[in-house]
């Protein structure tokens, strides 16, 4: 314990009602020596043996599912994406449980294609000790998404979760303890000092937050000489074909916009939308939008909880004032709302808006959809690629076909078709991150798992070593 107290803020009263002791570099040292000295036997173990630990933790989350929903509920001010962020916990760990031991290659030895005396093998060493430093949106969630396939390799782990929304990390512990599990899973609060920390700390970092964190956790991790696996922003776009049902448009283009208040990396912050069913398009999200509820007063009611972090409000109101000042409209919503202490944001349309401005150019981590009319669809696509960020992008067409078309255009790791966002909602496709918004392999399907581990050769002489003399130049 460091004694270096850190308070955090209710995003549905604004009052500070938890407090921490962050995690310093004497404390995280002393953690990480404790999960080395367990993670031998650990790796050492079958991969089949370490899913059924996990198997038990799963269990475990799922009896103190209830202490850790309220806790996630007080972290982010919403109650049922809370409860989905456990449940969706425990099958993520019995996903992999039950997958993991098929995706490794069964080592055997195999013949030198130059010299069948010499044969080898490949053994797959997992990293020691993995750190994962995850954000505020989806705590739960970003926490456990590298961590589950890091243990299921054989590595030990430490979470930092983020110093916005921490409180759920103290009844996951329990159940962490509770599954036997504590020598090799530990979360260490603390902020960004404590997440500079744990770089120095571990021998590979995943890292899920913005872009110049990101860049700060690369530069940190390339002086130790150790991969960084970073997940950050995006600036994702939707592009709307001519061809598209309306219906299913404002459908995707809504929810995948406003859910989770739009703080999700993956949200669509830019649509595109082929003039010819531009107005129609409009209309009809207006009143979509203007449909949508807080959850406020009564948190079991509506579909968009609070800004969890009050200074994103400050980010969201200076991108509108600033596409406002050079011209954009505001169709509906428009402003922070205050209720209880908390910033609210109801879903808000913009139009007129061009790539100069900071709404168009910058992640808003907001409900606010832009929305611009093209041409053709090569301009389109030119739009959609004007950016720095490549995290994923959608396109809705009357057919797969049409949309495949056009989305295999788009530079981003990730291209919903005929919805949007689904890597939200599905995890089994392997992605990676192009240009700003990332660096590593793809944390969802086979690679997820296979880039905890290191590949090491096995080489055996079978026949005589060469003497020297087989390399003598005379
Ligand atoms: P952030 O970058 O401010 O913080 C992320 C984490 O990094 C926190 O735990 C923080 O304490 C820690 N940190 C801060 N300074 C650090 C340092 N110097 N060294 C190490 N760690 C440090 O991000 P945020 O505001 O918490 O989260 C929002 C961002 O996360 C958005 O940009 C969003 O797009 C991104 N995000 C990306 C994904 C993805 O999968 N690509 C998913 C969710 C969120």
């Amino acid at each position: 314990m460091s004694g270096r107290m850190i308070e955090v803020a209710n995003p549905r009263t604004g009052a500070v009602d938890y407090r921490f002791d962050a995690v310093d570099e004497a404390g995280l040292s002393k953690l990480a020596a404790r999960l080395r000295a367990a993670q031998g036997q650990w790796a050492a173990r079958t991969i089949e043996d370490r899913c059924e630990a996990l198997l038990g933790w799963a269990d475990s989350i799922d009896r103190h599912k209830d202490a850790i929903a309220a806790a996630l509920e007080t972290d982010t001010g919403r109650r049922r994406i809370a409860r989905l962020e456990v449940e969706g916990a425990i099958a993520s760990i019995r996903g992999w449980a039950a997958g993991a031991p098929h995706l490794l290659p069964q080592p055997q030895w195999a013949e030198g294609r130059m010299n069948p005396a010499i044969r080898h093998q490949a053994q797959d060493v997992p990293y020691a000790l993995t750190g994962v430093i995850s954000p505020w949106n989806f705590p739960l969630t970003l926490s456990l998404i590298d961590t589950i396939p890091a243990l299921i390799a054989g590595s030990a782990v430490i979470v930092k979760p983020s110093e916005v929304t921490p409180r759920f990390a103290e009844p996951l512990g329990a159940a962490i303890a509770e599954a036997g599990l504590s020598d090799l899973l530990a979360f260490a609060p603390g902020d960004g000092a404590t997440g500079a920390a744990l770089v120095d700390q571990v021998d590979v970092v995943c890292f899920t937050g913005s872009v110049p964190t990101g860049k700060k956790v690369a530069v940190r991790a390339a002086g130790r000489l150790i991969p960084a696996f970073l997940e950050l922003g995006g600036k994702d776009p939707l592009i709307i074909l001519e061809s598209a049902d309306m219906d299913r448009a404002v459908t995707a283009a809504l929810r995948g916009s406003v859910l989770s208040t739009g703080q999700a990396c993956q949200s669509i912050e830019r649509i595109y939308v082929a003039r010819a069913i531009y107005p129609d398009f409009l209309d009809r999200l207006v009143t979509a939008a203007e449909a949508v509820r807080f959850n406020w007063p009564d948190i079991n009611s509506g579909e968009l909880g609070p800004m969890i972090f009050a200074r994103q409000a400050d980010i969201i109101a200076g991108q509108l004032e600033d596409a406002v000042a050079r011209g954009a409209k505001v169709l509906t919503g428009g402003k922070i709302d205050r209720h209880g202490g908390g910033y609210w944001i109801a879903p808000t349309v913009l139009t007129d808006v061009t790539h100069d401005m900071a709404i168009i150019r910058d992640e808003t981590f907001g409900p606010i959809l832009p929305v611009m009319a093209f041409d053709s669809v090569e301009e389109a696509v030119r739009l959609a690629n004007d950016t720095v960020y490549g995290l994923s992008a959608a396109v809705i067409a009357g057919t797969i076909e049409e949309a495949e078309g056009v989305g295999r255009q788009l530079d981003a790791g990730a291209v919903t078709l005929n919805d949007a966002a689904l890597t939200a909602l599905f995890h089994e496709a392997e992605k990676q991150s192009f240009k700003q918004s990332g660096l590593g392999p793809s944390r969802m399907g086979a690679a997820g798992l296979l880039r905890f581990y290191r590949r090491k050769a096995l080489i055996a002489q079978t026949g005589a070593p060469a003497p020297l003399s087989a390399f003598s130049e005379g």
